[in-house]
């Protein structure tokens, strides 16, 4: 093969030339959507950065499962471990089933991809079907001791992680830091260290999407899926794992040492991951209400939608 793939690897900080590690296939996997609202610029740049990767590794002859996740579940508005599902509050303010809201977006993001070019990954896994792979690992980590149970919810324990084996390598941060960095425990909470992340939160009475298991009635927590299905159809160890930089800490620390302590091992050889689209120095995204919607973009009115936006 004459040409060669340089990746930038966010876990080294190198820019290194890329050898799968069982060729000619490749397994690559990126983090997709939580599925609550129309896709913006910011989405269409993730896509389309994994897209060029995809096309790139295809047009070198490599066979690549290229594996993008649907998020439908247990993404809560903090991005941690706090607030509702950002799913069920789109849900009630509609007055939609919770996974009326997920095909709609998920239809409108298959569109919206569809008119950027963008190609479908090979498999698209979603969350919501796979709370039994979730539930497994779960299980794995907890038999490793590095989980505890808690009131019928599962937290990561970093702490115990920690002591074995480096927690913060990808994103380059100290566990001091982080620690100086979080607001205390105040008495009330399940964890034994701000820290600690939730693998199984128990439901609240009006929490509709829940799910048996041997905790509680609950749902996973937003980090394990994506651990779960990316060892599911791409196995313990793979070749390539891409997201935006906002995804870097805590959802890929999260996923690393979740794999770690399940399965062992690292999964991941190559880390990759995309720059921001920003406005005004801030980063677009649908929670700060700062975004240029795909439908809007491709509307044609530039001008109002840029307007908008830069108006201080
Ligand atoms: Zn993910």
């Amino acid at each position: 093969m004459s040409k060669r793939l340089y990746i930038y690897n966010t876990l080294t900080r190198k820019k290194e030339a890329f050898d799968p590690i069982n060729p000619p296939f490749v397994g690559l996997y990126a983090c997709g959507p939580t599925v609550y609202g129309d896709a913006h610029l910011g989405h269409a740049r993730q896509a389309i950065t994994f897209d060029v990767l995809y096309r790139y590794l295809l047009f070198l002859d490599y066979k690549v499962r290229y594996v993008r996740n649907i998020t439908d579940v247990g993404h809560l508005e903090d991005d941690a471990d706090e607030g509702e599902d950002k799913i069920l509050v789109k849900a009630r303010l509609e007055s939609l089933e919770p996974m009326e809201v997920v095909q709609h977006y998920m239809n409108r993001y298959h569109l919206n991809m569809a008119s950027l070019n963008v190609l479908p990954p090979s498999i698209e896994p979603r969350a919501s079907g796979h709370i039994i792979e979730q539930q497994e690992l779960i299980v794995k980590i907890m038999e490793a001791g590095y989980a505890y149970e808690v009131n019928g919810s599962v937290y990561f324990d970093v702490n115990a992680y920690h002591e074995k084996h480096p927690y913060g390598q990808l994103s380059g941060r100290k566990i001091e830091d982080l620690l100086s960095n979080t607001r205390a425990l105040d008495g009330q909470s399940e964890k034994r260290s701000p820290l600690d992340f939730a693998l199984w939160k128990k439901a609240d009475p009006a929490h509709i999407m829940r799910w048996p298991s041997r905790w509680s009635e609950g749902y996973p927590g937003w980090h394990l899926e994506c651990s779960a299905m990316s060892t599911k159809y791409l196995g313990m160890q793979f070749d390539i794992h891409g997201g935006g930089m906002d995804l870097l800490f805590p959802h890929h620390e999260c996923e690393i040492a979740q794999n770690v302590a399940g399965y062992g091992k690292p999964s991941v050889r190559y880390w990759m991951h995309n720059n921001m689209i920003t406005i005004n120095g801030q980063k677009m995204g649908r929670s700060l209400g700062n975004f240029i919607t795909l439908d809007e973009l491709f509307a044609g009115d530039h001008t109002r939608c840029w307007n908008r936006l830069m108006v201080p």
